[in-house]
């Protein structure tokens, strides 16, 4: 049985090999006009890669509650 998650979660998506890549690659994004705190990384567990995705407001503000816990070491 096939999902449809591989689909939408990867294909279409620049793969980033570790977080420091999705990193950077969401500097470029702002430095082109996109909201940061519109963007978010995930680990895909479809290809193992890191992916920048795209969120509405209510997501983002989710999302940078999250990432706030996780910047701690
Ligand atoms: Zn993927």
């Amino acid at each position: 049985m096939k999902t449809g998650t591989k689909n939408r979660a990867c294909v279409g998506k620049k793969r980033n090999k570790d977080r420091a890549a999705a990193e950077a690659q969401i500097e470029r994004e702002v430095t082109r006009g996109t909201s940061r705190d519109r963007l978010i990384i995930y680990r895909c567990d479809h290809c193992g890669h890191w992916h920048v995705g795209h969120v509405g407001k209510r997501l983002a503000r989710k999302q940078a509650s999250e990432s706030a816990r996780g910047r701690r070491r």
